[in-house]
């Protein structure tokens, strides 16, 4: 595996930091309730030095995708860095909610009600609050996660109002083979609805359009850390 030093880290973080301003001044006026984009590193099979790199740059908002990996890497930073503030971006389940919910500060991926349940159980015994998104399956594809398009509005009231989980956004991942835009238009359209306000969606090849259709927080790896680990 190629090492990127910390130099390229921090050159690639400015690089996207001043992109992100750009499609953010472009498209105020579509961005409604959101002035300003919130940019998640997606930290997930990175190297320490890359990861280090970032904090030393400043970086407190990351993106994991596994529990156990996110708890090895970020448990000890914690104590260092009390301002961190931690995204669950892969499939949860639900034999490791108790983790994650101790760990992280926004569960980005509720997306049925076995899970919902849990969580809502798990909130109440840890009572600790942290921020919920719906993950939403835009493009209806069987093997991904997140609620179908059609149960959307169900769902939203249902984790709000019967279970009372605190969800403040919506989050998506377009189909690979496909043009993102009518998927972050989608979303978009279900977070209104439902006065949604947070929308986390576009990664390191598609943030700028993202931002363009009201994206609050975007996700990005590889462009800022360069090629993961296996
Ligand atoms: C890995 C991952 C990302 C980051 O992907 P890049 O293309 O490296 O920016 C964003 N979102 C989710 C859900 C991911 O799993």
């Amino acid at each position: 595996m190629s090492e990127e030093s910390p130099d390229l880290v921090i050159d690639n973080l400015k690089n996207i930091q001043a992109k992100i301003l750009v499609s953010q001044e472009k498209h105020f006026q579509t961005m409604g309730k959101n002035q300003s984009v919130e940019l998640i590193a997606v930290s997930k099979r990175q190297s320490e030095n890359r990861i280090n790199a970032a904090l030393a740059a400043g970086v407190r908002v990351f993106g994991e995708n596994r529990v156990q990996e996110a708890q090895n890497r970020w448990v000890h930073r914690r104590a260092v860095h009390p301002d961190l503030t931690l995204h669950l971006i892969g499939p949860l389940q639900t034999n490791k909610v108790s983790d994650a919910v101790a760990l992280f500060d926004v569960i980005q991926v509720v997306d049925r009600v076995k899970l919902a349940k849990a969580l809502a159980n798990e909130m109440a015994s840890q009572s600790r609050q942290i921020e919920y998104y719906i993950q939403v399956n835009t493009g209806e594809e069987l093997q991904k996660s997140g609620i179908a398009p059609k149960e959307a509005d169900k769902f939203i009231s249902y984790c709000r109002d019967d279970l009372k989980l605190n969800v403040t956004g919506l989050m998506c991942i377009p189909p690979l083979s496909e043009e993102p835009s009518m998927h972050f238009a989608l979303l978009q359209t279900i977070a209104n609805r439902n006065e949604i306000v947070k929308l986390s969606m576009g990664m390191s090849d598609d943030f700028e359009e993202a931002i363009a259709f009201g994206a609050s927080a975007v996700r990005v790896g590889s462009a800022i850390f360069g090629t993961r680990e296996p």
